[in-house]
């Protein structure tokens, strides 16, 4: 393969983004499969589209500052990346964790523009955050700190311009705190934000999107090995909103996830984990996974959270973070007889991990396209705002397993129209390129 396009996108990136190592592997990524499309047409390289899509469109970075419980003042750094508006107004997380910095917030972004696009409705892509860390806050504290995040950003977003939502760190109490700030500062009752409460505009499924949406993109990779969900052994990493409802839609089609995480570790549960002692833990008390086991006898943990990969599976699911998968892990998995891996984290397989998945024939369903179900669904629920309506739970859910059923047959019609038949990897990239592609030619320079 010619790699002197990639080489030359690489040495752009790396030179103006420094030290931003997940924005390269991003970048990366997505230069090595669509490589073969800017040799095939040449009005996008003339045109310097990727070279034109790694730039965002617009980088902002405030401070943020706000008072904690000891009436001691906090400084924080905020951020959102408008990278990309050729299909539709800015969308994508707000990601609230000690890890965020530019980088992290421009990897995102950049992985948001092609999964917005694979959704098939009308978003552009952005992201944003902050390094602030909600562990071990109160209420309050959270409370003051994305009044006064909202407080900056609020001037910079809008219903038809950015609309964010949440991502790690940030999920309905945080969504609240910010819309209330919005209005109060904008005077406006707008869909600024997804993920909002059900009493004031937020979507049916919402929730639930990511987790079930990626369980319905795995059941078209198992469904073209001949199998499904039923007797299922899954591994799911994470522990958060995505682990959570995905774990709900394994059990509820036939299988069994025997494994679940967190950053302090791992627990093992060969009976299935019963998720109502998770989402207790998790979701009310915000507590530690390791409890999981003082209620459950026969579970075991394990505190090194990437050991969950070593647990032996029929499919795994990585819907913790970014880079929590590497080739070590891929091939345990690989060994153990793992026949399908879906990304419900943003790229949480490393690039050596994917090799591995790819070249041992395991199923591999790439974050971009298999998560891209809670974005979906915050465009369902950014619909729902515009017409000033609410559907049902079963209508929001059959449009998002038809969505679902898009991005994956999008993925598959690309790597086949390119020879890379079940690469699902590249047919995400290139599909999702080309359709933005496409809009920022016929939008001019
Ligand atoms: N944070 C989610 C993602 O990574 C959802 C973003 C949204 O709903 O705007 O796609």
């Amino acid at each position: 393969m010619n790699s002197q396009f990639i080489d030359y996108v690489m040495g752009l990136v790396e030179s103006r983004n420094p030290g931003e190592i997940e924005f390269h592997q991003a970048v990366k990524e997505v230069a090595e499969s669509v490589n073969v499309v800017v040799q095939k047409h040449s009005e996008y390289g003339k045109l310097k589209i990727l070279e034109r899509m790694i730039e965002p469109e617009r980088q902002i970075m405030f401070r943020v500052p706000w008072v904690d419980d000891s009436g001691e003042v906090q400084v924080n750094r905020g951020f959102r990346v408008e990278f990309n508006s050729a299909i539709g107004p800015y969308k994508g997380g707000l990601r609230f964790h000690p890890s965020v910095y530019l980088g992290i917030i421009k990897f995102l972004g950049f992985e948001q523009i092609f999964k917005n696009a694979l959704t098939t409705t009308p978003i552009g892509g952005g992201k944003g955050g902050s390094d602030f860390d909600p562990k071990g806050k109160s209420d309050m504290e959270v409370m003051r700190f994305c009044q006064s995040f909202m407080t900056e950003l609020q001037r910079h977003i809008g219903a038809n311009t950015d609309v964010p939502a949440g991502d790690i760190g940030v999920g309905g109490r945080e969504i609240g705190y910010m819309f209330g700030q919005y209005k109060k500062v904008k005077n406006v009752f707008e869909g600024v934000l997804t993920g909002k409460g059900l009493n004031y505009g937020g979507s049916l499924v919402r929730t639930e999107a990511t987790g079930y949406g990626l369980v319905y993109f795995v059941t078209r990779m198992l469904q073209d090995q001949n199998t499904d969900w039923n007797g299922k052994k899954v591994v799911i990493s994470g522990s958060g909103n995505v682990a959570i409802y995905a774990t709900q839609k394994v059990h509820e089609l036939g299988g069994k996830v025997v494994a679940l995480s967190d950053s302090g570790g791992y627990i093992v549960d060969e009976k299935g984990v019963n998720l109502d002692t998770i989402k207790r833990i998790k979701e009310v008390e915000r507590g530690r996974i390791k409890e999981y086991c003082d209620e459950n006898p026969g579970s075991s943990f394990h505190d090194n959270w990437q050991g969950i990969w070593t647990v032996p599976c029929d499919v795994a699911l990585p819907s913790a973070t970014q880079n929590e998968l590497d080739a070590k892990a891929a091939q345990a998995l690989a060994k153990n007889g793992c026949i399908a891996v879906g990304e419900g984290a943003n790229m949480p397989s490393t690039p050596e991990a994917v090799d591995v998945f790819l070249s041992e024939n395991v199923a591999f369903g790439p974050a971009k396209a298999a998560n891209a179900g809670g974005v979906a669904t915050s465009a369902l629920e950014m619909s729902q705002n515009w017409m000033g309506l609410n559907w049902t739970f079963e209508e929001v859910d059959h449009r998002l397993q038809m969505i679902m059923n898009a991005v994956y047959d999008q993925c598959v019609a690309a790597a086949d129209e390119y020879g890379m038949n079940g690469n699902l990897v590249a047919g995400a990239n290139i599909a999702g390129f080309c359709k933005v592609a496409d809009a920022m030619i016929a939008q001019g320079v």
